[in-house]
């Protein structure tokens, strides 16, 4: 197997691109990928701030490395959850701590039990469902930390096979709001900065290679709550038919990212936002489901 660009001998295959590289020109290969998205989907400007939010897994990781290496102004966001079983808070920010350091970027540790005195897992247990708290948190957090630190973009390392998947499943349901918002750019909208995916071009199995070349260490342990079994399934769908005709992964989800404007319109509609009466953060009712579960 020879390396499509510089014959050499190749390190990975990437059927959907009808290329094999070697380790040189995979790198090429994924700083374009990523280059093209920022491009395409007009997602930054050089010399932008950008917040990154890293979780210790492969994808948040990568993101900030590519980030970083492209130029820009890169800082990091860790929310550390509490989670003490399998230890996975603590190899979480752990991980995050140690890639950070290395490449002398700034890591902020939002850490929940030291500013509200409980963890998600004591916030979990007593609502009954943790998956879908754990998600609002996390999200809640983000935007309020990008807001407080005025960067000018909150970035996310989902991926391709993310993005369709989660566009599948919402397609399934007709979810018109969550169909609005998954774009790679979300625009600015009051207190919210603008919110990009700059992986949104890549698949997870390139995703990996990029980590294992670059020696990333990533966290290994997994999340002792995650109930992904459904998305999973929609992910392993959408692969088995990606296998029998390549390129209908892209396509899908490509596509819905020139008409998700569409969505838009219904979703305007229906939800109108004010101003949160204890943290002044924008939502749909008097006190936001943050301020609800860990402020009062
Ligand atoms: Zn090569
Ligand atoms: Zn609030």
């Amino acid at each position: 197997m020879k390396c499509t660009v510089c014959k050499q001998p190749a390190v990975v295959r990437l059927p959907s691109h009808h290329a094999r590289f070697c380790a040189e020109h995979f790198d090429v290969f994924f700083m374009r990928r990523v280059e093209k998205a920022i491009k395409r989907y007009k997602l930054l400007k050089k010399g932008e701030r950008v917040l990154v939010a890293v979780s210790g897994g492969k994808d948040s990781l990568v993101v900030t490395d590519v980030l970083h290496r492209l130029g820009y102004d890169v800082c990091g966001l860790h929310i550390d959850l509490g989670i003490s079983a399998n230890q996975f808070s603590a190899e979480s920010l752990e991980v995050c701590r140690e890639f950070f350091s290395k490449r002398n970027i700034p890591l902020e540790v939002y850490n929940l039990k030291e500013k509200f005195g409980k963890t998600i897992e004591d916030v979990g247990e007593r609502i009954g469902r943790f998956c879908s708290t754990c998600g609002m948190t996390k999200r809640y957090v983000m935007n309020a930390v990008a807001h407080q630190k005025k960067v000018d973009a909150l970035a996310t390392g989902h991926n391709l096979d993310d993005l369709s998947a989660a566009l599948f499943a919402n397609l399934l349901r007709w979810e018109m709001r969550y169909l609005s918002k998954g774009t790679p750019h979300l625009p600015a909208e009051g207190n919210f900065c603008r919110k990009i995916k700059p992986l949104v071009l890549l698949f997870e199995n390139e995703i990996h290679f990029y980590a294992k070349l670059h020696n990333i260490r990533v966290v290994t342990a997994s999340c002792p709550h995650s109930k992904k079994a459904k998305f999973k399934r929609y992910k392993e769908l959408l692969n088995s038919i990606e296998q029998k005709s390549p390129g209908t992964k892209r396509f899908f989800y490509e596509k819905y990212s020139q008409i998700a404007h569409i969505f838009k319109a219904e979703n305007e509609a229906k939800i109108s936002l004010r101003p949160c009466s204890i943290c002044n953060m924008p939502t749909s009712t008097e006190i936001c489901a943050f301020c609800k579960t860990w402020k009062i």
